[in-house]
């Protein structure tokens, strides 16, 4: 079979790029190793960059069915209270099951040729060709890798899907409910792991429970999610799950030719709050409008070019979050970051406003370097 894109992986990356390019009227196929509606390990935070790409991309607001949102927040360090925040920016929930599952039929209501539940045995970008257990092959001009942070098709094309040392990952627990879950603040807590931070999401279903950070700097992250679970008074033994999670190293290239990678694949997640989905809609949604735009100039190899260049306000979030997280994840500093964020309200506004889209790291890399002879002040304070 042949189809102007080949999308491979139908999360929030991939059903993305196949509603997309359906939309645009280009042949798509849209091939998944799962059957959907699966399970995805991830807290399901929704934040208000989520909310807005998922609207610009569908053409409508999420359904309420789907998010349950929070007015309320608070964080903690070492256990210890540092501030609770009412009334912040909405901050929605989901569960990945029917969240995944509502925008994978989105794709193929769309149009795009259902390869759900398939195995694939060969990957072969050079060929721009997918090869299925049943002896299918799928052949596109382009193809968009958004197969999730063990991509097949990074590996293929650079050799390995990440760089261990670069990598994060993190733990996760779906806990019993607790009663005032619909109403309670969610709950951060800096220093669960290091360079990253432990997650109490609340929903009507489930608390979802989970620590998460830079691998090589977490060499006992089991460890730390059971003082974590033992910390919220739940069962430190309780079976967990893990998943690489690609915190703060993303793809210059991302991809090469008529071969794109989106979302986790590219490394697009943000790596202080550790949030991708947002990214790997608007990814999805970018790497899609590239391909189209290259299959209909006639020279699909372009797509990368095009896909780059609109990839460009994403790169420079992530590299002004990976200045700031140098501030709040590292050495002494984070103890100022810690004060400062107890005594300072307009530094935990930044941050909310942050977490819920309204503004973005350029914002918080100005405001926070105005005030790093602060946080170097306090970090030194006895
Ligand atoms: C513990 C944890 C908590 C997280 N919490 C949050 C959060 O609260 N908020 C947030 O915004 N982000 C969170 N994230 C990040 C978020 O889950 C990812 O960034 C997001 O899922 C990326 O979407 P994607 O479409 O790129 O990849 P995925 O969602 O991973 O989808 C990839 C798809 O590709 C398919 N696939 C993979 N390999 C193949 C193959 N060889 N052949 C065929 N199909 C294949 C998979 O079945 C899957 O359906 C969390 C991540 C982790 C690990």
């Amino acid at each position: 079979m042949t189809f102007d894109i080949l999308v491979l992986g139908a999360g929030p990356a991939g059903a993305s790029a196949a509603y997309t390019a359906a939309r645009a009227g280009l042949s798509v196929a849209l091939i998944d190793k799962a059957a959907f509606p699966r399970e995805k390990l991830c807290g399901g935070g929704f934040t208000g960059r989520s909310y807005r790409y998922f609207e610009e991309i569908y053409g409508a607001p999420i359904p309420a069915r789907l998010i349950e949102t929070h007015h309320s927040a608070s964080f903690y360090a070492n256990g210890e209270l540092l501030s609770v925040l009412e009334d912040i920016p909405p901050i929605h929930l989901t569960m990945r099951r029917g969240f995944d599952a509502e925008m994978c039929a989105r794709a193929l209501a769309a149009g795009a040729a259902d390869y759900t539940g398939q195995r694939i045995t060969r990957v072969d970008p050079g060929a721009v060709r997918i090869e299925l257990a049943n002896g299918e092959r799928l052949t596109g001009k382009v193809l968009i890798g958004a197969d999730g942070v063990n991509s097949q098709v990074a590996k293929a094309l650079f050799g390995q899907s990440f760089d261990r040392d670069r990598i994060g990952f993190g733990l996760e627990v779906e806990a019993p409910a607790a009663a005032d879950n619909p109403t309670a603040p969610l709950r951060i807590d800096f220093e669960a792991a290091q360079w990253g931070y432990g997650w109490l999401f609340p929903k009507s279903g489930s608390s979802t429970i989970g620590v998460g950070g830079v691998l090589s700097k977490n060499t006992d992250m089991k460890a730390e999610m059971a003082d974590y679970l033992a910390l919220l008074g739940h069962d430190p033994e309780m079976p967990v799950k893990g998943h690489f999670l690609p915190f703060g190293d993303f793809r210059k290239r991302p991809g090469r030719g008529p071969v794109l990678l989106a979302g986790d694949a590219a490394g697009l997640v943000d790596p202080i709050t550790g949030e991708g989905i947002a990214y790997a809609m608007k990814s999805g949604q970018l790497a899609a409008q590239a391909a189209v735009a290259a299959i209909k100039a006639g020279r699909p190899d372009s797509a990368l070019t095009r896909y780059t260049r609109a990839l460009k306000p994403i790169h420079s979030a992530l590299r002004q979050a990976n200045m700031i997280r140098q501030i709040i994840f590292s050495g002494p500093l984070r103890r100022g970051f810690h004060a400062a964020f107890r005594r300072s309200g307009t530094i935990r506004h930044l941050y909310m406003r942050l977490m819920a889209g309204e503004i973005e790291y350029a914002t918080v890399a100005t405001a926070t370097l105005k005030r790093l002879p602060g946080f170097l002040l306090r970090a030194l304070r006895p």
